[in-house]
C-alpha cells in the first residue's frame, strides 16, 4: 500500500482500477525546414488552428450543457488565445525567421509565455498558463495528426495523469471516470473547477511520484475531501473506504427525500432554505438540490474570471437565465462586491494597507457609476423574466442606501426613456458591518429585506481578518457579540415588517439551526451541498425548544460557553 498526498480539489471518494496516463515526456525534437518549405508550414499551422477553432465551437456547446454557460466561458478564453494578436503571429514569425517546423515554433512561444506567467503574483492569472498549453497542445496534435489522449474509457477507471487539460476533462464521460489524480495542477485551475462541476473526486499537485509505472492498474482510492491517494490499499483500508463511500451514498439517498420539500419545524413553522451561487454551474447544483431559490448570487465572479468588464448584455443574459431556470422562486442578485480579498486586476484599483476596511463594494459605486449602472440595468431588465431581487453589500449607513436607491431611480428612468421592459423589484441589503446591525431598525425603513452576512460580520465585529490564519482562533461565529447582533437585526427587521435571511458560512453550521429558528430567521441561504441537510435539521426542532436554547445563548459570556450549550443540545 502507498499513500500519496496532494491538493483535494473536488470532494468525494472514488475507488477503482487505476489507468496511468504518462504522456510521452520526450521533447519534440527541433526540426529544421528549408526556406522553400516555410510557406507550406505556415499554411499547415493556420489550417491546424482553424480546425482547433472549429472543435472549440462544438466543445463550448457541449460544455455549456454539462457545466453551465459561465464555466463554459473557460473555452471562450481558449478561442481568445487562438485569436490573440500575438500568439499565432509569434509562432509564424519563428517558423519564418528560424526555419523550424510549426511544432518547434509553438513550443518556443509556449515556453516564453510560461516564463512570463510564472512571474505574475496573482495565483489565478499565473495558473492560466495551463489554458495556453491546452490550446497549444490541441494545435500540435492536429499538426502531428495525433489523436487526443485517451479519454473514452470503456470501463470505469481512476485516471492518474501528469496533468489534465480543461478540454480533456469536460470531454470525459463521468460514468467512466470515477476520479482522477494529477501530478501537476492547482486548486484554482480550470480543470479543478470542471471536476467540481462534474462531481468527480479529484486530487492534484501530487508530484511525479504519481506517474511511477507500478501505479498502473493498481486498485486505487481517491479521497477528494482530504487530498489523499491510496494505491494498492490493504484489505482493512479498502474496507474502511468502502464503508465511508457507502455511508456517503446512504446519506445522499436519505437526504434526497427532502428535495423540493419546504423546510418546517416539528410544529410547522416554515423557513426558506435557499442557495448561494457564484456561477451557472452552482445554479445547476442548486436546481438539482431543489433549493427554495437563490439567496445570494455573488456576481463578482462574472467580473473576476475575465479580462474586461462584462457588458450589460452579457450580464442580462446570465441574470435572465437564472431567473428563468428558478421559475417563480426568488433570486437575490448581490451587486458587485469587489475589494477586500477579491480583486479585479483590470479595474486598476490601488493597493491598500487595509483592503477589508478600504475602498470596496458599494463604496466604489459612486465614483464608478458606469460599472454599477450597467449591472443595475441588466438586473432590472432580467427581472422581467422572473422573481429577482437586488441586494447591496457592505452597507454601513442610511446615506449609502439612499444613494444606491437614487442610482436605481436614475437607471429606471433611463430604461423607461429607452422603451425597455423591466420590472420593479424588491431591494435589500446585506447586514455584514456591525454599524448596520446596530441601526437595523433605521435601515429597515429604507429597504424590503435584510440578509445577514456572517462572514464579514464576524470579521468586523471581532476585528479578526477572515483570511488571516494567525487570528483564525479569534474568528468565530459563536462569539456572543455576533449572536447578539444577529438577534438584534432580526428583531429590528420584524418590528418594521420586513423579512430577514442569513447567507454567510455560519448558515451551514448544523449546531446553529436551533438558534436560527429561535431568533426567527425567515430564510437561510447555504451552498448546494448543505441545502438538504439544513432542511432535514430544521425538521428536528420545535420552535419552543429552539427559543429556549436561543435565550440561553443570548445570555452567554464567551465562545466556549456557546459551544458548550450548542454541543449539549445537538440532535446530530
Ligand atoms: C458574508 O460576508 O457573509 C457573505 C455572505 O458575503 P461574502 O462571503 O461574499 O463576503
Ligand atoms: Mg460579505
Amino acid at each position: 500500500m502507498e499513500k500519496l498526498v496532494g491538493i483535494g480539489v473536488s470532494p468525494g471518494i472514488a475507488i477503482g482500477k487505476a489507468y496511468l496516463r504518462n504522456k510521452e515526456l520526450k521533447e519534440h525534437q527541433r526540426s529544421d525546414i528549408m526556406k522553400n518549405q516555410v510557406e507550406a508550414e505556415i499554411t499547415r499551422l493556420k489550417q491546424a488552428s482553424r480546425q482547433v477553432k472549429e472543435d472549440l465551437v462544438l466543445l463550448i456547446k457541449s460544455a455549456s450543457e454539462k457545466i453551465g454557460l459561465t464555466n463554459a466561458e473557460i473555452f471562450n478564453a481558449h478561442l481568445l488565445i487562438l485569436d490573440d494578436p500575438e500568439f499565432i503571429p509569434q509562432v509564424i514569425s519563428i517558423i519564418d525567421q528560424e526555419k523550424v517546423d510549426a511544432v518547434t515554433a509553438i513550443n518556443k512561444v509556449v515556453k516564453k509565455y510560461s516564463l512570463l506567467f510564472s512571474q505574475v503574483q496573482d495565483e489565478y492569472i499565473r495558473t492560466r498558463i495551463s489554458d495556453v498549453e491546452d490550446v497549444a497542445g490541441q494545435i500540435k496534435d492536429k499538426l502531428l495528426r495525433k489523436d487526443r489522449d485517451k479519454t473514452d474509457f470503456t470501463e470505469p477507471v481512476i485516471l492518474l495523469a501528469d496533468d489534465l487539460t480543461p478540454s480533456e476533462t469536460v470531454l470525459m464521460d463521468p460514468d467512466m471516470l470515477l476520479g482522477f489524480a494529477a501530478a501537476g495542477g492547482s486548486k484554482t485551475s480550470h480543470t479543478a473547477i470542471i471536476a467540481r462541476c462534474l462531481e468527480i473526486p479529484a486530487v492534484v499537485g501530487v508530484g511525479e511520484v504519481l506517474l511511477s509505472k507500478e501505479n498502473d492498474s493498481e486498485v486505487t482510492i481517491i479521497d477528494g475531501d482530504n487530498g489523499i491517494i491510496i494505491l494498492n490499499p490493504t484489505p482493512s483500508v479498502l474496507d474502511e473506504y468502502n464503508k465511508k463511500q457507502e455511508s456517503r451514498k446512504q446519506l445522499i439517498t436519505s437526504l434526497n427525500s427532502f428535495k423540493n420539500r419546504k423546510a418546517a419545524t416539528v410544529d410547522g413553522r416554515t423557513i426558506e432554505v435557499a442557495g448561494n451561487m457564484g456561477n451557472l454551474g452552482d445554479l445547476n447544483r442548486l436546481l438539482e438540490q431543489g433549493s427554495d431559490g437563490v439567496g445570494l448570487f455573488r456576481t463578482e465572479f462574472l467580473y473576476m474570471e475575465r479580462e474586461k468588464l462584462p457588458s450589460e448584455e452579457e450580464q442580462f443574459i446570465v441574470y435572465r437565465e437564472i431567473a428563468l431556470k428558478m421559475a417563480e422562486k426568488p433570486v437575490i442578485i448581490r451587486t458587485l462586491d469587489i475589494g477586500g480579498d477579491k480583486n479585479i486586476p483590470y479595474l486598476g484599483l490601488p493597493a491598500e494597507p487595509n483592503p477589508f476596511l478600504g475602498y470596496r463594494a458599494t463604496r466604489m459605486y459612486f465614483n464608478r457609476p458606469e460599472i454599477y449602472k450597467a449591472q443595475l440595468r441588466a438586473i432590472l431588465r432580467a427581472a422581467f423574466s422572473g422573481n429577482i431581487k437586488i441586494m447591496f453589500p457592505m452597507i454601513s449607513s442610511v446615506q449609502e442606501v439612499r444613494k444606491a436607491h437614487s442610482i436605481i431611480r436614475e437607471v429606471k428612468a433611463e430604461l423607461i426613456r429607452e422603451g425597455h421592459d423591466f420590472s420593479d423589484i424588491e431591494v435589500g441589503i446585506m447586514v455584514e458591518i456591525p454599524s448596520a446591525a446596530i441601526i437595523a431598525d433605521v435601515l429597515a425603513d429604507e429597504v424590503d429585506f435584510f440578509s445577514i452576512g456572517t462572514n464579514d460580520l464576524v470579521q468586523y465585529t471581532l476585528a479578526a481578518d477572515r483570511t488571516n490564519k494567525s487570528v483564525s482562533d479569534l474568528y468565530s461565529h459563536y462569539h456572543p457579540a455576533v449572536l447578539k447582533l444577529i438577534s438584534l437585526t432580526v428583531e429590528a427587521a420584524h418590528s418594521k415588517g420586513i423579512w430577514v435571511g442569513l447567507c454567510g458560512e455560519a448558515a451551514a453550521d448544523p449546531l446553529l439551526i436551533p438558534f436560527f429558528i429561535g431568533v426567527g430567521l425567515d430564510e437561510i441561504s447555504v451552498s448546494a451541498g448543505s441545502i438538504l441537510r439544513t432542511k432535514r435539521d430544521i425538521g428536528k426542532w420545535t420552535v419552543t425548544e429552539a427559543m429556549e436554547i436561543t435565550h440561553k445563548l443570548l445570555r452567554t459570556k464567551s465562545v466556549e460557553e456557546v459551544e458548550f450549550i450548542l454541543s449539549n443540545s445537538s440532535k446530530e
